[in-house]
């Protein structure tokens, strides 16, 4: 019985262990049990135990986690010395258990099927109604705008909806990455736990490939090549002309501005190229502030800037259409949430997770690597954007046309300086 409380933890292990997982040497550490005087039923970690309270008298003893794990009690908690070895191995077991959670889930409805469906639909026409421009009136700040006449609230609802059920796509299908590379890393703490773990990874892997397809149908080719092109495009030239006189000495600044954060937007989102309209409108939004005078015309000349950068970027993709596609190697990142925050951080951006679901031809799942086979513009934006927490390579196809899949598991990433 440890004699203070200061260096405990208190551990819900019948929560967390059970019969089915081998435990290696981590079954002979003793755990202190309580259980009826007949020593029969369950065994608590808590005299106090609400299960134990109707027991005429209660006994305890040391007995070994590997001849107590199949009568642990549920509720519950053990008090384990922080340096006890269970607090490490159940810390794996709970990451390997996540994977059993989601295989357990209920199928999508046939209504769920029938949104998603509707959702492909609308979203190959870009994220927003056919008819309207810009975005809803609620991303102004306050200033009386220009109402749309026949502004369609049955059409914004429906893209509203779309977008969200792509949101959602999107971040299931990383969080299932996340569950199964976090697996991964348990795994190779405590390899013992493979004969368990490893079929319910199989099976995991499989989730993983649906949901990818799931998502996959939510996204369009052709903005992904489009965006790729657009890192192609020169810094754009500033001709100062009347129609931006409304910004005076600040001219050149701002179309600097409006380009730079067009440009990022427009390469790294999964958007049709004319949706990215909103980088530039609150840019100009910024510079005016208040004042009204030469506005319109300077929104206007914005409007040809980008309808510009638009066409050239659709040019420079029909020019490189013919070139040869690349198969790349991907090392998946994980997203990662800090304690201190209250949304989890995806390393990759939309359109990079929209290019590794679209193009994926590979998965090895217990290296956390997936290959794609891209158009050549994808694949030198992807590579412009490798980082060391995502390392890409090109895999060169050799001429014995070696499966993908054996050429994925050969390669060697640079390993990641996480740990
Ligand atoms: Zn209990």
């Amino acid at each position: 019985m440890p004699s203070t409380t200061a260096a405990v933890r208190l551990v819900p292990l019948g929560h967390t262990f059970t019969p089915e997982i081998p435990l290696g040497p981590a079954g002979s550490v003793l755990l202190t049990c309580y259980a009826t005087a007949s020593g029969k039923g369950k065994l608590h970690g808590d005299e106090a135990c609400g299960t134990l309270r109707s027991a005429s008298s209660v006994r305890s003893a040391e007995i070994p986690l590997s001849e107590a794990v199949g009568r642990l009690c549920g509720t519950c908690r053990w008090p384990l010395p922080a340096d006890s070895p269970l607090l490490q191995v159940g810390a794996a077991v709970i990451d390997i258990g996540t994977l059993k959670i989601w295989l357990d889930r209920e199928p999508d409805s046939e209504e769920e099927k029938a949104e998603e469906a509707d959702a492909a639909l609308a979203l190959a026409t870009g994220e927003y109604p056919p008819s309207s421009t810009g975005e809803p009136s609620d991303e102004t700040d306050g200033e009386s705008e220009e109402q749309e006449g026949d502004f369609d609230d049955e059409a914004w609802e429906r893209y509203s909806k779309a977008r969200e059920t792509r949101r959602h796509r999107h971040e299931q299908w990383r969080r299932l990455h996340t569950y199964l590379i976090r697996s991964n890393k348990a795994l190779q703490a405590f390899p013992v736990l493979r004969p368990w773990a490893e079929p319910l990874q199989a099976r995991f892997a499989e989730v993983i490939e649906e949901e990818r397809r799931a998502f996959a149908a939510l996204v369009q080719s052709v903005p992904l090549v489009e965006a790729a092109a657009v890192r192609l495009l020169p810094e754009p030239e500033f001709t100062p002309g009347p129609e931006l006189a409304g910004l005076g000495a600040d001219a050149a600044k701002v179309v600097q501005r409006a380009w730079d954060a067009w440009k990022h937007r427009a390469s790294w989102s999964w958007h049709r190229l004319e949706d990215n309209d909103f980088a530039v409108s609150s840019v100009v939004r910024d510079a005016f502030g208040r004042r009204r005078k030469g506005r319109p015309e300077t929104e206007d000349a914005f409007d040809e800037l980008v309808a510009g950068w638009i066409r050239e970027a659709r040019s420079q993709a029909a020019l490189h259409s013919e070139a040869p596609q690349q198969l790349l190697a991907v090392k998946i990142p994980t997203v990662e949430k800090e304690d201190c925050e209250e949304r989890a951080h995806d390393p990759l951006t939309t359109w990079e997770t929209a290019v590794i679901a679209t193009y994926q031809v590979a998965a090895d799942w217990p290296a956390g690597t997936v290959a794609l086979l891209v158009p050549h513009l994808i694949g030198e934006h992807l590579i412009s954007g490798a980082t060391s927490a995502m390392p890409i390579t090109r895999l060169a196809v050799p001429d014995s046309a070696l499966p993908v899949h054996a050429l994925l598991q050969a390669w060697q990433p640079e390993a990641d300086d996480e740990e």
